[in-house]
């Protein structure tokens, strides 16, 4: 699995690439700018990242499974990385809104 660490040389021109940060999506993106030619690479594990970001403005759909006699709220792995919920306490809030609409919230 590729570093963040590690040292890149541009493809494009052979040059010594800098490490840097991009916002992207509202996410912060590691990468490598090539300051000879500025050609840019994102950190693969960073752009998956952006990329569910980025679906996040639409909205992912989440499935709701039957697990005996409860019901089980299936999340996909890629929201789980993109938020970094693991070994995170979860919490679902169910609320009925003024005007009537049904909203469930999920923080952690
Ligand atoms: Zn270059």
């Amino acid at each position: 699995m590729e570093r963040w660490t590690e040292k890149r040389n541009c493809y494009n021109c052979d040059g010594t690439m800098h490490r840097c940060k991009n916002k992207i999506f509202g996410f912060e993106a590691r990468g490598w700018k090539c300051p000879k030619c500025g050609e840019g690479i994102m950190l693969g594990e960073d752009a998956q990242k952006a990329f569910v970001f980025n679906q996040l403005k639409e909205g992912i759909p989440v499935k709701i499974g039957k697990l005996g006699n409860s019901y089980i709220i299936r999340i996909p792995k890629r929201v789980y990385d993109a938020f970094g919920m693991k070994n995170k306490e979860v919490s679902i809030f169910f609320q009925i809104k003024k005007d009537g609409s049904k909203v469930m919230t999920l923080e952690f």
